[in-house]
């Protein structure tokens, strides 16, 4: 399978994801450019914003992944 995933046109490494936010960004500011968007923040205190369709996409990606690791127990 694919290790990205598709946010705000950019193909973004899903073990990158630090964080996905469950609720749209508002901060009130009027020269926000990410009002209602969802955050994901990534390594290195990135972040790139997503739709609410990409935001599940991301979510279901991650979960995905993290399915196909091994399991500890399969590690030596
Ligand atoms: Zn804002």
């Amino acid at each position: 399978m694919t290790v990205f995933c598709m946010i705000d046109d950019k193909y973004v490494p899903i073990y990158r994801v630090m964080w996905i936010s469950a609720i749209p960004h508002f901060c009130g500011s009027p020269d926000c450019q990410h009002e209602g968007d969802y955050e994901v923040r990534l390594e290195q205190g990135e972040s790139v914003w997503a739709s609410q369709d990409e935001r599940d996409a991301a979510v279901e990606a991650v979960e995905a992944w993290q399915n196909e690791l091994p399991d500890e127990s399969d590690l030596e």
